[in-house]
């Protein structure tokens, strides 16, 4: 058995059957991604436009794709025909931008709401006052060829557990009083994407419904 089957079948043992793993195959191969295949893996994420079009069309058409980094709003109009999920929309600006891509294909675009909740400046994402001012406003509602199905956010790169406990605890209250203030009644707002190779187990505990995990399937990047 291959590393990569072998880190899956270990990967998922670990995760419960609620929680959706997404593959994070970002710097890695197309035969990388189809040993994961193999192992019945279907949803990848990929943090770039470009890599991630140009692995696409390598591989079986039933690979579901998530968009976890910053896009670019030149970029939209070349995922939005086939994205599962955009994980990373971190500006209202984007949002209505995808929208109106998505609009022209007439198809619409799961997304989720990309939170900053760590330490470091250089991460992208909402504030908590941010996403609620938004949410708020007549442009966000009316907007109709995006889907929001959550939020999504990356905690604080420490070994210091309980850091990155109290980010995740407070997305995932954010999570909930975003739910009851503005999608009370929309079923389909329910992930809570957080959770990645160093962290996905503190994430579960604290309500995860999507991990990212890249280094513990394929390794670690260079
Ligand atoms: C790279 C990346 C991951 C996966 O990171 P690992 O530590 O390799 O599991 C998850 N989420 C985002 C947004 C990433 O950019």
């Amino acid at each position: 058995m291959s590393d990569i089957v072998s880190n899956i079948i270990s990967l998922k043992r670990q995760i419960p059957l609620s929680v959706r793993l997404i593959a994070v195959s970002k710097t890695k191969s197309v035969s990388d991604i189809l040993e994961a295949y193999s192992a019945g893996q279907r949803a990848f994420g990929e943090n770039r436009v470009q890599e991630l079009l140009s692995k696409k069309d390598k591989l079986p058409p039933d690979v579901e794709w998530h968009l976890i980094g910053h896009l670019q709003s030149n970029k939209i109009k070349y995922i939005v025909p086939f994205i599962s999920m955009i994980h990373s929309v971190d500006s209202f600006r984007l949002l209505t931008a995808i929208d109106e891509e998505a609009g022209k294909i007439k198809r619409q675009i799961d997304c989720l709401i990309q939170f900053h909740i760590a330490r470091e400046e250089t991460k992208y994402g909402f504030s908590f006052k941010e996403a609620d001012e938004m949410m708020g406003t007549d442009e966000f509602r009316d907007l109709k060829n995006v889907r929001i199905c959550g939020v999504m956010g990356m905690a604080t790169f420490t070994d210091d557990t309980s850091v990155v406990r109290s980010e995740f605890r407070d997305l995932a209250t954010h999570f909930k009083s975003l739910k009851d203030k503005y999608f009370n009644r929309l079923p389909y707002f329910k992930e809570l994407s957080m959770g990645m190779s160093g962290d996905f187990l503190t994430a579960i505990e604290e309500g995860s419904t999507m991990v990212r995990i890249g280094s513990i399937i394929f390794g670690e990047r260079s």
